[in-house]
């Protein structure tokens, strides 16, 4: 116990985030023991790291951020997937939503447009053993090789819906996606219902993002 605690100093400031989660609403056991065992300080550069388990996104580079946990916990809890699913990850960022769910037995399958960014959070991964499948690609598009998906989450604000992502998900599946401007999104909760791609759409609440870039998202030349 001692010994565990001297090799992570961030133990406590880990647990302190869980309690955080659950006061906030957090009920999903998987999403809470993913949280309370996947090291974030790790996914974060160097000196930010003693704000690490604090509720709140942090840079990461190249105009990025890796996402707030209570963002990571609901987006993750919305999905409804289980052991050994398969989900696609619009955004890898960091990779710390990819170990989350990687966490919970989950066949993660990731996406980032920034080659710099994929490759930091590929060295972690790789370091932690985390299982994963990533590509540098526009993630707006899919990843229609390893279609169809028990659940797709896109870590970054889009201006609508993809259409690629509901024709990419299972019947039953979910797509978790932050759907708005640029300066703040709603966070939906799309069912696909049938094989027509026809969907169930619950709006939450808002949140702020990064844009999603791409053919069928945000474009480079759009003004904010
Ligand atoms: N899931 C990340 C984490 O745990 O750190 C958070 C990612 S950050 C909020 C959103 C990411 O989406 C950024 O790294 C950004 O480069 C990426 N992104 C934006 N548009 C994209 C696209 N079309 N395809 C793939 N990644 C994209």
């Amino acid at each position: 116990m001692i010994k565990t605690k001297l090799l992570d100093k961030y133990a406590d400031a880990r647990a302190e985030m869980i309690l955080l989660l659950k006061e906030r609403g957090i009920a999903d056991e998987s999403v809470l023991k993913a949280m309370s065992e996947v090291e974030r300080h790790l996914f974060i550069p160097l000196p930010l790291r003693n704000h690490a388990y604090d509720d709140a996104a942090l840079p990461i580079g190249e105009g990025q951020t890796i996402s707030q946990p209570y963002t990571v916990a609901i987006m993750t809890e919305e999905l409804h997937v289980k052991e050994l699913d398969k989900v696609l990850e619009i955004g890898t960022g960091s990779g710390y939503q990819t170990a989350i769910l990687a966490a919970m037995g989950i066949r993660v399958f990731t996406i980032e447009r920034l080659p710099g960014l994929l490759k930091t959070a590929k060295q972690v991964l790789e370091s932690l053993n985390v299982r994963f499948v990533s590509k540098m690609s526009d993630g707006t598009i899919g990843w229609r090789e390893f279609s169809p998906f028990d659940g797709i989450l896109v870590t970054a604000g889009a201006p609508e819906i993809p259409k690629p992502l509901i024709e990419q998900l299972k019947v039953g599946g979910k797509l978790v996606i932050p759907v708005g401007s640029q300066d703040f999104q709603q966070m939906k909760i799309v069912t696909k219902v049938d094989e027509n791609n026809r969907c169930e759409i619950i709006d939450k609440a808002d949140f702020k993002f990064v844009p999603l870039i791409g053919k069928e998202g945000w474009h480079e030349d759009d003004s904010r």
